[in-house]
């Protein structure tokens, strides 16, 4: 039978560390070259995935990359200055998750909430 395995320490790192970082680049789309769901429902509130449109997103060019044609069945409405608000407000809310996460997992290092098992 085989030994079980032995692990190096793995150390919490800080909220502001690199490896906190998302690694896209444009936080409207996160790259995919459609804007998330949930910054289209702060422009369109009852938008619906399923029956919807996509909504493409300006800013970075993700979407031409794959996509050369301009497709009438995707939403085009959300021009270049609309997804450089929409990839700040997602830049701030991804900074106040990443803050919560951490504090999340300090408490339980700390012992303050009890472990989780
Ligand atoms: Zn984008």
């Amino acid at each position: 039978m085989n030994e079980i395995p032995r692990f190096n320490r793995n150390p919490v790192v800080s909220p502001d560390s690199e490896a906190w970082r998302p690694s896209w680049t444009c936080y409207c789309c996160r790259d995919t070259g459609l804007v998330q769901d949930y910054l289209i429902r702060r422009i369109i509130p009852n938008y619906n995935a399923f029956e919807d449109k996509p909504v493409v997103c300006q800013r970075c060019g993700a979407y031409h990359r794959g996509n050369p044609v301009r497709d009438l069945n995707h939403d085009w409405r959300f021009k270049r200055d609309l997804c450089d608000r929409l990839d700040e407000i997602s830049r701030r809310d991804w900074k106040t998750t990443r803050q919560q996460h951490f504090q999340h997992i300090k408490r339980i290092i700390d012992g303050t909430t009890g472990h989780p098992f």
